[in-house]
């Protein structure tokens, strides 16, 4: 649902390569295009999940991940532990990922250089303060859209429980109907033979 373009309503031709191989099941072997070598794509084809934007952004989120995969072999996503950065936050000197530690309070620490090459600390800062920014700068970010989409989602909900509802009485109708014309039938009949 992800990496699929039809979800954000797209028609794409051509997204995938063969590689003039073969599995040993005799499948061909083939590869992903990126976005930019697709054939054709026709945008606003489908009902749409997402908009265009957004997808783009989930793409672009995806293939970050994977690369910071692949580097580090370990994904880029936040961890356990009292500072909040823990996992994710990476020196503006060297560019190495920064580790927590937690004597003389949390500090984060760029320490990648030292240990695999010998030396000094690179850097190192208190993390209480970086972290209260950081919570700032999450909430006021994230809350009008949050609560927008919120409600969004809820709409989404009231209006497909609506509609199951309209189906469900539409379906008692005509149920009622049927039972009655059924009711009709079995008076019309013959007395004698309504046992049978
Ligand atoms: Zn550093």
């Amino acid at each position: 649902m992800l990496k699929n373009p039809a979800y954000a309503g797209a028609f794409v031709y051509g997204r995938t390569q063969s590689c003039h191989a073969r599995y040993a099941s005799g499948k061909i072997i083939s590869r992903r295009r990126k976005m930019t070598e697709w054939k054709i794509v026709v945008k606003d084809r489908y009902p749409a999940y997402l908009d265009w934007q957004r997808y783009e952004r989930i793409q672009t989120m995806l293939s970050d991940n994977h690369a910071e995969y692949r580097r580090n072999q370990t994904r880029g996503v936040s961890r356990d532990g009292a500072a909040v950065l823990q996992g994710i936050v990476w020196c503006g000197r060297c560019g190495h990922k920064m580790g927590v530690e937690y004597k003389n309070g949390n500090r984060y620490v760029c320490n990648f250089l030292a240990r695999s090459q010998g030396g000094g600390l690179c850097q190192h800062l208190p993390a209480d303060p970086i972290d209260a920014c950081v919570v700032e700068a999450f909430f006021a970010a994230a809350s009008p859209t949050e609560l927008a989409e919120l409600m969004c989602a809820k709409d989404a909900r009231r209006q497909a429980e609506e509609a199951f509802d309209r189906a469900e009485e539409q379906q008692i109708k005509r149920l009622r109907y049927q039972a009655l014309l059924a009711e009709r039938q079995y008076d019309r009949g013959d007395v004698t033979e309504r046992e049978v």
